[in-house]
């Protein structure tokens, strides 16, 4: 790098060398602090080191680039003059605070270190120059514990231990009750603590005190925290964390002064009200740890109207410049008031839906921005649970605390982030509810793995309000009337007990606890998102299926918005309790036991026999599944009327639908009335020792052409049949696990064949495709031999995944969680598609495909995808861009689905839904 590089930008007073746009270099805090002070907010002067001065610290194994010392020295000197007072000066010492602050936000993840510039002989004069000692020695003896345990380790407990020692000499309850005496006091304990554990005094030159914060902040970077958080936010690809080093100003110097946490909306439902917390005389990070539980924001125009008043003007001011809600942070020292952050505020998927609706209507944005504004995954929360309302008013509320992350929640109580990773390794199933007195960036992996938290301190803006807030789960905080007794493993919620393991319930959305787990419902879906919707579907030109089995799941799909069955299962329907038996006996079905007549036949002829007879007994099976079948479809057809369903025929291997253990086996054969031993035989008989590459797919039918005879006869009459209702059927016969063209063309051509008889007995006909799951790499490789037999491609990204990276994934669970660790993996390749590797194959099939298609039958063929993938916003990108006709995913995931090609319609620029 050239030495002649700028690594460091000032602002304050009214003009900055950065601007908003500049979030990758200067961090998302140092931006928006330089953006604040060029439209004329109040901010502390101060300056930002780069981000890519941390990737070059890293880089160079750290060590700093060379010119960022004198940088920082000029930045320092202008700072000094900007604010009238000297790092250092014994009469009139600034003081500083050293801020990380990345391009995307990480709430509480590095660390930030304020008041720094106290010394010995700084404090004094800061004492002097504000005629308040207890002030001042606060402020130190918070600088000795900051910098002690953030920049050289020591334990925060051993500073915390000397605090309550000292309250108890003095025989005092609260901080605040001591005196500026008690804290000098405290100070000089201070620092012999320090002393111990660094075997240094504590510095006295507040350079070397900045420099060292700033290393920590650098050295933050690649912490456990840190990789921890991006690793469950996906966030790959920043360069590092700014450093912002800023003038201090004081909230905590009286009644007139205090210092609050805001979002300029409503982050829980959107509604346009001011929103958020401070606390009187305090500082920052008081109202963010949620060591003292804060008053709410409307409260300050009460307490000092003038500041309120102007706070008002700056949300609106930063609203109209932003045109996005704003979360702050705001200091008023002696009743001037300071900008200290600005940032995009995080908020439910409810609120992004309304707040970017509402922004649409009073003209701030257009409808295209609205629709990139609202992450498709947040738009989970609009459906999530809401207690019953019966349940509600007949079970008493235990506690009530702050609403901070909305949704119901119902969990078994548990009391660190620790047990509960241990639990859910345990047992995945069992929900559990996270209940603490604070969350720290320590918790967050236990915090994911909860169904709801619940804190008894901290204010919507805790690190427990804004992660939940995040994930979209429900979370109380500040429930005070929670007691939390770790070592009896009990919380006490006033005077009653509740042990770890029972069940608590909560509700985000009002804050009220329930001592009772309580039946959840659905949600009621607000106006707004059935606008964004309609704008979404207008840009979107990928079409959204739904997987279904069931005509329940079929309707629900329908209502949030499916265009059709992308895959429709029928194993499913084999498993229901008065088919499993008729599916046994057709599994189990063999020659039986040899006729006298036929002893001296020879052997050829006797296999023959043998196998007619088998053929027989698996034909009467499947004849008692037929009508279930039928009746199935039947009931699909009804619910998508007009709308296209995707069926696919037999896929599993047979040995899924026997029993494999004794006891089963037994109860099969006494219901089948053959000798447990011809079970246990037949069993071991379909045992594969790789399932996944086994007997299924279309292998079952090419070798049992009935199994696939049954399945096409009882699609095609019910097709015929709901056609005769009046209503309008589009089936889809899939064909799984195709290869090689040939096993296409042999199961197409039987297929037409029972096709054509059913519509000729019926005396009708009704239109239905032939197409094929791409599933298999080779199909993707001979693509176009295969389109020239199928009129649709449906690719199912589970297997083509598996077959593509040979990984189970049944047995990832071994080895996944290192290679994410390790960076082999980005992402989970089941979660979300693997564009680089099995990508290839997909587009190549596509476009093979197609030509193939075009050229032989002179026809588009439909291609989507049904493989988990579908519902996923980044996969469901990649569909778009390689050109396929549609997406099928779970019901729950249309709407996701749905906004997320609408999203990847709008990023290629293609279409619009602007008003012309
Ligand atoms: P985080 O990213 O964890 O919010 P911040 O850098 O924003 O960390 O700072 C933590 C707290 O310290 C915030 O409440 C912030 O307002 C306060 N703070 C930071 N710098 C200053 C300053 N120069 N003067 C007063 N308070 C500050
Ligand atoms: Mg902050
Ligand atoms: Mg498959």
């Amino acid at each position: 790098m050239p030495d002649s590089q700028k690594y460091v930008y000032s602002f304050g007073g009214g003009k900055a060398e950065g601007k908003a746009d500049m979030k990758a270099l200067l961090g998302g805090k140092g931006a928006n602090l330089a953006e604040m002070s060029v439209i004329g907010i109040p901010v502390p002067p101060g300056f930002t080191i780069t981000t890519e001065v941390c990737a070059d610290y890293y880089a160079s194994g750290k060590t700093l680039p060379e010119s960022v010392r004198p940088q920082v020295e000029a930045a320092i000197r202008q700072m000094e003059a900007e604010f009238g007072s000297k790092l250092g000066d014994p009469a009139n010492p600034l003081l500083v605070s050293v801020r990380s602050g990345a391009a995307m936000s990480m709430p509480g993840m590095m660390n930030t270190i304020l008041n720094l510039g106290l010394s010995d002989v700084a404090v004094e004069g800061l004492a002097r120059k504000t005629g308040n000692p207890r002030f001042a020695y606060d402020g130190y003896r918070r600088l000795i514990d900051m910098f002690g345990s953030v920049v050289m380790g020591v334990e925060h407990e051993a500073f915390e231990h000397q605090l309550e020692s000292l309250k108890t000499q003095r025989n005092v309850k609260l901080d605040t009750e001591l005196g500026g005496d008690d804290l000098k006091e405290l100070v000089q304990r201070y620092k012999a603590v320090y002393k111990a554990h660094v075997k240094a005094d504590f510095p006295q030159d507040p350079v070397e005190q900045m420099w060292a914060a700033v290393m920590a902040v650098f050295n933050s970077w690649e912490g456990k925290k840190a990789i921890e958080y991006r690793r469950i936010e996906r966030i790959t690809g920043l360069k590092g964390t700014a450093v912002n080093v800023q003038a201090m100003v004081f909230g905590n110097m009286g009644e007139n002064s205090g210092t609050g946490v805001a979002f300029t909306r409503d982050p829980n439902t959107g509604e346009d009200v001011f929103y958020g917390d401070y606390l009187i005389n305090a500082q920052g990070e008081d109202v963010v740890a949620g060591i003292r539980t804060p008053e709410p924001i409307s409260r300050l125009q009460q307490d000092m109207p003038k500041v309120y008043d102007e706070l008002m003007a700056i949300r609106q001011k930063l609203e109209s410049h932003y045109k996005e809600m704003q979360d702050i942070e705001f200091t008023v020292q002696e009743g001037t008031l300071y900008m200290l952050q600005t940032r995009t505020g995080k908020r439910t998927g409810t609120s992004a839906v309304r707040i970017a609706v509402e922004m649409v209507k009073a003209k701030m944005i257009d409808k295209d921005t609205a629709i990139k504004r609202v992450a498709p995954e947040s738009l989970n929360h609009l459906f999530m649970k809401q207690i019953e309302p019966k349940a509600r008013s007949a079970n008493r509320v235990v506690a009530t605390g702050i609403s901070a992350s909305p949704g119901a929640a119902v969990g078994r109580v548990v009391l660190t982030a620790e047990a509960a990773v241990e639990q859910a390794a345990a047992d995945p199933t069992t929900p559990l509810m996270l209940v603490r007195k604070e969350t720290s960036p320590e918790d967050v992996a236990g915090m994911h793995l909860a169904v709801g938290i619940l804190t008894s301190t901290g204010g919507k803006a805790s690190h427990a309000a804004v992660v939940a807030r995040g994930w979209g789960k429900p979370c109380v905080v500040g429930c005070e009337d929670v007691r939390i007794n770790d070592a009896a493993g009990t919380i006490t919620v006033r005077g009653q007990v509740v042990k770890a393991g029972e069940f608590l319930t909560i509700d985000g959305t009002t804050g009220e606890v329930w001592a009772v787990p309580l039946p959840t419902t659905d949600p009621v879906i607000p106006e707004e998102y059935f606008e964004l919707m309609e704008w979404a579907d207008k840009v979107r030109t990928l079409k959204v299926r739904t997987n279904a089995d069931a005509p329940k799941d079929a309707r629900k799909a329908r209502e949030f918005g499916a265009e059709g069955i992308g895959l429709c299962r029928t194993e499913h329907m084999f498993f229901g309790e008065d088919r499993i038996l008729p599916m046994r006996k057709m599994i189990l079905a063999d020659g039986g036991d040899e006729p006298a007549s036929e002893k001296d036949l020879p052997a050829a002829e006797k296999d023959r026999k043998r196998h007619e007879r088998a053929t027989a007994a698996r034909k009467a099976a499947l004849g008692v599944l037929e009508p279930f079948q039928k009746a199935d479809f039947v009931g699909i057809f009804e619910a998508m009327d007009g709308l296209p369903v995707t069926i696919r025929l037999l896929d599993p291997p047979l040995h899924e639908f026997l029993p494999h253990d004794e006891k089963g086996q037994a109860e099969v054969a006494r219901s089948l009335g053959v000798p447990v031993e011809k079970v246990k035989h037949r069993v071991e008989e379909l045992h594969e020792f790789n399932p996944m590459l086994g007997f299924r797919g279309c292998r079952l039918p090419i070798v049992f052409p009935e199994i696939g005879d049954m399945q096409v006869r009882a699609i095609i009459e019910a097709a015929v049949e709901v056609k005769q209702m009046g209503k309008s059927v589009l089936p889809e016969i899939m064909i799984p696990l195709v290869g090689t063209v040939e096993e296409l063309v042999l199961l197409k051509k039987r297929t037409i064949a029972v096709a054509e008889e059913v519509m000729a007995m019926a005396g009708t006909s009704v239109e239905y495709l032939i197409g094929t799951m791409i599933e298999v790499p080779r199909a993707a490789l001979v693509a176009d031999q295969i389109a020239k037999e199928a009129q649709f491609f449906s690719f199912g990204t589970n297997d083509l995944t598996q077959l593509t990276f040979g990984y189970s994934r049944d047995d990832i669970k071994g080895f996944l969680p290192t290679y994410l660790k390790e960076k082999i993996l980005a992402v989970d390749p089941f979660q979300s598609l693997d564009v680089n590797g099995v990508g290839q194959l997909i587009e190549m099939g596509v476009q093979k495909g197609r030509s193939a298609r075009q050229a032989s039958a002179g026809e588009h063929l439909k291609v989507g995808i049904c493989g988990e993938h579908g519902g996923d916003p980044d996969s469901v990108a990649f569909c778009h861009k390689v050109g396929m006709d549609y997406v099928s995913c779970s019901p729950f995931r249309v709407p996701i689905a749905r906004l997320a090609a609408a999203q990847a319609a709008l990023a290629d620029g293609q279409t619009t839904a602007r008003d012309r």
